[in-house]
């Protein structure tokens, strides 16, 4: 009876044991049957730590990503093409783990030509050793949750020396963001109409109409050109940085056969360097050649707010598009979140 109570009470010690994460500690956490949405979240967690230590081994670099890389945008595209993937904890995280090394990387000086950062959506900062300018720099996603959290997104804003804004689409305007320039004593140029009165240095142009600013303390000239996404103002900014080169940035520029019209002239009156398009941009290979550039860095993929999954735009059909100009024989830098590259004329 004895030997009976003992086998009784070892064979209840053993079953408690397998029930617990201490004898079994992948059981608790990895285990996902019945728990459909965690089971999600767990392999984006996953996929997004992979894919961003992918980028960082595979940088970018002109042409063709090498296929690691390109493996690893691809990933991207399709977590980001997965509505239940949007606003979840991994993209957070992934994210602004991305922007957190724009932060730190803008203290890095830049001793010749331009580095170009990306960030989300159609974004960027460039900076020369003399100043760094910020194009279309938003927090993304809603109000009460941004993608790119406060401290890291004000912090890359307190960073640079002016905001240029291509127009009002909340994926490229933020008023807090363009505030926040305006408090340090920094100058944004916003689009005819936008943002009248909000701050003295909150400067929208008085015509819509091409427009040279020149900003001496900072070495650089600024020529808007007046382009239009459809009906709304779309402020095309040329940013001449003197002595290290000129980069084109289009905003959402698209649908106006009348602005394709000068934009084939853009490369006869302005050497580009870099031209930054909307990734989407109708005629994009005819822009390309009106611009006339050295390097082609798109912008504007994966937008997640207002866009449904077939206009968030994938890396993957950058690719293509630019496999498709191979005639151009131009060199093009496809990169995303967070990442940077060295541009020396
Ligand atoms: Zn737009
Ligand atoms: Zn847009």
């Amino acid at each position: 009876m004895r030997t009976f109570t003992t086998l009784l009470l070892l064979a209840v010690a053993a079953f408690a044991t397998a029930q617990t994460s201490e004898a079994n500690p992948y059981a608790d956490k990895y285990i996902y049957q019945g728990y459909l949405k965690d089971y999600k979240l767990g392999q984006a967690a996953e996929a997004y730590s992979a894919i961003d230590t992918m980028l960082q081994t595979y940088i970018p670099e002109q042409n063709q990503p090498a296929m690691p890389r390109e493996l690893a945008l691809v990933s991207l595209d399709q977590l980001l093409h997965d509505t239940d993937n949007d606003a979840t904890a991994p993209f957070y995280n992934f994210i602004n783990t991305r922007m957190k090394r724009v932060l730190k990387d803008l203290d890095r000086p830049v001793s010749e030509g331009l580095r170009i950062y990306k960030l989300y959506n159609d974004g960027f900062i460039i900076k020369s050793k003399k100043a760094t300018v910020a194009i279309d720099l938003i927090p993304g996603g809603p109000d009460n949750k941004p993608f790119i959290t406060d401290s890291v997104i004000y912090g890359i804003a307190g960073k640079c020396d002016a905001l240029f804004i291509s127009h009002w689409h909340p994926d490229h305007a933020n008023l807090n963001i363009a505030k926040s320039f305006a408090a340090r004593g920094k100058r944004v140029i916003a689009p005819k109409d936008l943002w009248v009165g909000a701050d003295p240095l909150i400067q929208p142009l008085d015509e819509h109409k091409e427009t040279h600013i020149e900003f001496a303390d900072l070495d650089l000239t600024l020529h808007v050109l007046p382009g239009h996404q459809g009906d709304i103002y779309n402020n095309i900014n040329v940013v001449e940085f003197h002595g290290a080169g000129t980069v084109a940035q289009t905003g959402d520029q698209w649908g106006r056969e009348d602005d394709l019209a000068w934009i084939d002239h853009v490369h006869e009156k302005y050497d580009i360097d870099v031209f930054m398009p909307n990734c989407w941009m109708d005629q994009l290979q005819r822009a390309i050649e009106g611009f006339g550039p050295k390097l082609i860095i798109t912008g504007h993929e994966n937008e997640l707010g207002e866009h449904s999954i077939d206009h968030r735009e994938a890396y993957w059909i950058t690719i293509k598009k630019m496999e498709l100009m191979a005639e151009l024989e131009l060199p093009y830098v496809l990169m995303t979140w967070g990442e940077w590259y060295d541009y020396k004329k």
